[in-house]
């Protein structure tokens, strides 16, 4: 690896000027750097920088974007799931799902996780590193240019904790909006957290309006914090008020995730309780904030022995928190058959190595 050079695409413009500028070079290359580099051209393949500006960059900095380490792609729905591969070794995965109103990938934020949830798969081997801005970016770029097609929508919920590695994130998520890179829109953009309070605030503070969602998946402190050890540091109420501000600084709304685990979380009384503490804790006569909870059976890990519930159930789930004024919608499930929920491919790939 090469610490010791710059990362370049984790450069933002102005950086990328400074650079220029300590090489003694115009400043106008530095956005013909970044616009190239954010395109997937390496400098080394731009035609129109010369020999020696080529040369003396490449003695201060370096351009990686993730390799394809693995492919795996649905016959049923066309999703596709990558492992890419990064410049030191370690992999992560990326999901790209094509919807009718355009490609939407769902990126990594670490190398594996150390939140903990004990229903997730990308968890178990603890956080090995964060990713730098540019391996966010470049699981976007990597993944346009392999598929040949724009993509126009980023959720930030493959492996580890976005708001665990919260300066990478909040460096890619300017990168990525910036009107001479991608260019996506902050409103196609959603973050999902396990729910770092302190870090909601934060990121309510910064003039990023992307979706939040919340992986809520209870609906008492005791049961949540029984699968989520973060909720004993910050208690579902301390979590709601934070998506309060967050809704009050925004004005987004927010989704919620519940994955529905059998004899778990799926009672109708767990339903119930749901509706009465979204109803009571986010909404009044004065203000109503719009909200949604995505219903999504577990997957299972073989790791554990959490079991997804029954259809009945799901349903069931639905209808009472719809009635009780509550959006709740059951998330199709996309890639069924390459097993295209994050995690897995990965840990595959480190057991096969470790043999
Ligand atoms: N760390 C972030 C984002 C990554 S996980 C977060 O916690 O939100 C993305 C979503 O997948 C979260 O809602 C997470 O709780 C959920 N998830 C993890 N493992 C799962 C599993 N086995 N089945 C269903 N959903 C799972």
């Amino acid at each position: 690896m090469e610490t010791k050079k710059a990362d370049l695409l984790s450069l933002d413009l102005s950086e990328t000027e400074a650079l220029v500028a300590s090489m003694g070079e115009a400043r106008y290359r530095a956005e013909q750097l970044f616009v190239g580099m954010h395109k997937g051209v390496s400098p080394a393949e731009m035609t129109n920088l010369g020999k020696s500006f080529k040369e003396k960059l490449s003695e201060l900095a370096y351009f990686y974007i993730p390799t394809v380490e693995r492919k795996l792609v649905s016959k049923i729905d066309g999703t596709i799931k990558y492992l890419f591969l990064l410049n030191d070794g370690n992999c992560v995965e990326s999901v790209v799902m094509k919807y009718k109103h355009g490609n939407t990938i769902c990126i990594s934020s670490q190398v594996g996780c150390r939140m903990g949830c004990a229903f997730c798969a990308s968890t178990i081997g603890g956080k090995v590193r964060d990713l730098r801005p540019s391996e966010l970016l470049g699981q976007v770029i990597a993944a346009s240019l392999d598929c040949g097609e724009r993509i126009s929508n980023i959720v930030m919920m493959g492996i580890g904790e976005p708001l665990d590695n919260y300066d990478n994130v909040i460096k890619f998520l300017r990168l990525v909006g910036h009107e001479k890179g991608l260019n996506i829109g902050y409103r196609h953009i959603s973050l999902s957290t396990c729910g770092i309070v302190d870090k909601i605030k934060k990121l309510a503070d910064e003039d990023l309006a992307i979706t939040l969602s919340i992986s809520l998946h209870a609906s008492d402190d005791e049961t949540r914090s029984s699968i989520m050890p973060i909720n004993k540091k910050w208690s579902i109420d301390e979590l709601l008020d934070a998506c309060k501000y967050y809704f009050s600084k925004t004005g987004r709304r927010i989704s919620f995730e519940y994955t529905l685990i059998s004899g778990k979380n799926d009672s109708a009384e767990a339903a119930k309780r749901l509706a009465r503490l979204l109803n009571s804790r986010l909404r009044s006569r004065t203000e109503t904030m719009p909200i949604h909870v995505n219903l999504i059976p577990v997957n299972e890990v073989s790791e554990n022995d959490f079991v997804r519930s029954d259809k009945r159930s799901v349903e069931r789930f639905a209808e009472i928190l719809n009635g009780l004024g509550i959006r709740a919608t059951v998330r199709r499930r996309l890639g069924a058959d390459i097993n295209a929920s994050c995690g897995q491919l990965r840990r595959a790939r480190e057991a096969e190595n470790d043999k």
